[in-house]
């Protein structure tokens, strides 16, 4: 089953509903969203000259055009490589060349970059500016019926963060992508045609990710005139839209509830917003609900698992009368509905509740494997269970706790510590505007714990007041024993804290 079906059907029923909007003007109706992928799709077969399985990689901005050309790809029997806009040249080199993509579609502001980076990737023939009459042209042609595929066949070449090493593909197939967008209109959502989906994150990832139900449901997707996610223009764009919601990364939340006008704004328009990727603190997890009401649902998933291993839906966050509350906010909530997970040993080997280990899974979200990788793959999916690499315990209600990234956990005198724990406790102070805790490398204990602290702007905190409080709610040996302050934290383009740069600063003062 092609999943750009989904679509198809959809505009039969709704063809008059705004599809793709930018700011507050819809661009494009389902039917003639569904019109011009059919053409697209016929030109890249047609006069591009692709091939069925050819990779096409969208190097865009958040704009009209990425959703149109997404599903063209699929259409054609095609595999879309959408990569975020925000990388490096070299990056892009690195990802059109390992992706061996032949047709690259880009926006204007892009043109140079791309362009320093085809030097990288000789398999690249054409490269297309969106919005362009060129652009114009290739969807006013002859239709074509769309491709048949099976549901193992590649559709989205999804390129890791990479907070280590190079990013690598983890390909998901027409399944993949089906389960995905099953289990939003299962756990996360119901979506209505009236609904709009507001994309103020990267739709090269989870954002993009949060189309596909959206389309598939006959909502609008809004395109922010700034491509981006701007605090003021969010909120306005929440004033204009009914049913809105975001796929928005952990500071991003953070932003938008620290932003002075949020208190006064009107929100009453807002219905979702789905977080995810990185941790979120408890504390700014009950600041966003007391701003916002009962609008959060957390999703805890990968690019290896598309948005899809376990979630915290909104009835948790509407039962405070819960004994065990904030532990359920504070964890990454249940296996979703169509999903295996298991907590496992250096061996595979089951671990009982409570007990810490790596978190596997399966189901039929989990990827085919890694885009010409056969050494990764088999070490990330081994029979047939996913290896997140991430830490973490289920008690025996079923809630999932994650203790960091195996590589994130600090050994100090041979006793584990996950950061998580220390910086939810950091954060309790109200002058804490975010921090990251890290190992440093000790002569004596192996390592030791190190926390790096941002304050709230003009406010000042002291490393007594952060030990005081560590004293307080944890154990002495997981205490920092060094508190640096910083005005900020380095975040890659998905806005997830890079701890290996902060663990770099204490090689290169060693070194020094
Ligand atoms: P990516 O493949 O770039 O989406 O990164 C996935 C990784 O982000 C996961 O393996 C986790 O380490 C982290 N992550 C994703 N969702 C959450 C969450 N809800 N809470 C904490 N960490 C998360």
């Amino acid at each position: 089953m092609n999943y750009a079906g989904t679509l198809a059907r959809i505009a039969l029923t709704y063809g008059n509903r705004p599809a793709i909007s930018k700011g507050v003007t819809v661009q494009r109706r389902y039917s003639e969203l569904a019109d011009r992928v059919t053409r697209l799709a016929a030109s890249m077969r047609g006069s591009l000259g692709l091939a069925p399985g050819d990779r096409v990689a969208l190097i865009m901005k958040n704009c009209v055009e990425d959703i149109e050309v997404m599903y063209a790809c699929w259409h054609a029997g095609l595999a879309a490589v959408p990569v975020n806009a925000k990388l490096h040249p070299r990056e892009f080199g690195y990802i059109l060349e390992n992706s061996g993509a032949k047709l690259c579609f880009i926006t204007s502001d892009l043109a140079e970059a791309v362009a320093d980076a085809r030097s990288d990737a000789p398999e690249l023939e054409r490269v297309i500016t969106v919005a362009t009459p060129k652009y114009e042209a290739l969807c006013a042609s002859e239709t074509m019926t769309m491709a048949e595929v099976t549901p193992n066949d590649l559709a989205w070449l999804f390129y890791t963060s990479g907070t280590t090493g190079r990013p690598k593909g983890a390909m998901l197939t027409h399944r993949n992508v089906h389960s995905m967008t099953m289990n939003y209109l299962v756990d996360v959502d119901v979506i209505e045609p009236e609904d709009c989906m507001i994309h103020a994150a990267p739709m090269s990832h989870g954002s993009g990710l949060y189309a596909l139900p959206h389309v598939a449901r006959g909502a609008n997707n809004v395109i922010p005139e700034s491509g981006g996610f701007d605090v003021d223009e969010t909120l306005e764009l929440i004033k204009h839209w009914p049913g809105c919601t975001f796929f928005f990364a952990p500071t991003m939340v953070t932003r938008l509830i620290n932003a002075p006008t949020i208190a006064k704004a009107d929100t009453s328009n807002l219905k979702t917003i789905v977080y995810g990727g990185a941790p979120m603190y408890l504390t700014d997890t009950l600041k966003a609900l007391d701003l916002l009401g009962p609008k959060l649902v957390q999703i805890y998933g990968q690019g290896e698992s598309p948005m899809t291993i376990t979630g915290l839906p909104k009835r948790i966050f509407l039962d405070p009368q819960n004994p065990r509350y904030h532990e359920r906010l504070a964890s990454a909530g249940v296996a979703r509905t169509d999903v295996e997970v298991r907590i496992v040993d250096e061996d595979g080997a089951p671990l009982p509740v409570d007990a810490i280990g790596e978190i596997t899974l399966r189901g039929d979200v989990v990827m085919a494997g890694y885009w010409g990788n056969p050494e990764a793959t088999a070490n990330a999916i081994r029979d047939g269970w996913l290896w997140t690499g991430d830490v973490g315990a289920i008690d025996a209600e079923g809630f999932l706790t994650l203790k960091d990234r195996s590589k994130d956990m600090i050994i100090s005198g041979g006793t584990n510590i996950y950061p998580r724990e220390v910086e939810e406790v950091l954060l309790q102070h109200p002058s804490v505007y975010e921090c990251a805790v890290v190992g440093r490398p000790h002569s004596d204990w192996g390592e030791e714990v190190v926390a790096f602290v941002v304050a709230h702007p003009s406010q000042a905190i002291s490393a007594e007041e952060l030990d005081q409080l560590c004293l307080d709610n944890i154990a002495r040996f997981k205490r920092p024993k060094d508190y640096r302050f910083v005005d900020s934290l380095a975040k890659n383009n998905y806005g997830k804290i890079l701890k290996t740069e902060l663990r770099l600063i204490f090689e290169t003062e060693k070194a020094g």
